[in-house]
């Protein structure tokens, strides 16, 4: 893999911030890219280009604001009110095959760059509401995208079966944790680091930093 060229699904949050990390560590050459869907808060795609930046990466920005006119949802709209799901519930930012949308384009982007290798931080763990998430469905694109391109991509999900705790560790692991915790954004009111500390994002980072920095204590003691 060392000599082979990456590209990481990259939104400028902490999970594909570690996996971009990760992709550095494990790739000659990394690149990124980020779907600029009319978020909510435009400053993700400011965080996004400038940890690109700072991390050498060469960076793509696709335009998919055509997702507006698929799903009216709160992360696109302004006009309605982002409401968390319950455990387990989808929430109403959900657009249906958002991520089979975004990896489609990706797989393309790949093609194109020579990239053979694609990272993305989809989790099964914490969020598994979203079926397009799945480790089965990112296994059954691969083997489409493969077909579709005559190429033989291999899509990689280093987060697929760790939680948030373990996905700090990662991040410490990588030597990024300062990094992750102070130039991502996760919030949903769209304040960088550690967030306005009451959207569910801003809960579930927060419960895995502790979480994690807990388990570094006890193995002190
Ligand atoms: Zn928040």
């Amino acid at each position: 893999m060392k000599n082979d060229k990456a590209i990481v699904v990259f939104s400028g949050g902490q999970d594909s911030t570690t996996c971009l990390f990760w992709a550095l560590k494990n790739f000659k050459e990394v690149e990124a890219v980020t779907f600029d869907y009319n978020q909510r808060h435009r400053l993700e795609i400011e965080v996004a280009k400038d940890i690109a930046k700072e991390l050498g990466v060469r960076h793509h920005i696709l335009d998919m604001s055509l997702l507006n006119q698929l799903a009216p949802n709160a992360l696109t709209r302004d006009d309605i009110e982002v409401k968390a799901g319950e455990d387990g519930e989808l929430p109403n930012t959900f657009v249906p095959g958002r991520n089979l949308l975004f990896l489609s384009f990706a797989g393309v982007l790949a093609s194109q760059v020579g990239a053979k290798h694609i990272i993305t931080g989809v989790c099964e763990t914490d969020f598994s509401g979203y079926p397009d998430c799945r480790d089965i469905f990112v296994k059954s694109l691969n083997v489409t995208l493969n077909l579709s391109m005559d190429q033989t991509f291999v899509i990689h999900t280093p987060l697929m079966w760790i939680n948030k705790a373990e996905t700090w560790k990662l991040a410490d692991e990588l030597g990024a944790l300062d990094f992750v915790r102070e130039r991502t954004l996760t919030c949903y009111n769209g304040i960088i680091a550690d967030g306005c500390g009451e959207c569910p994002a801003c809960k579930l980072r927060k419960a895995g930093l502790d979480q994690y920095m807990d388990s570094l204590k006890e193995g002190i003691e």
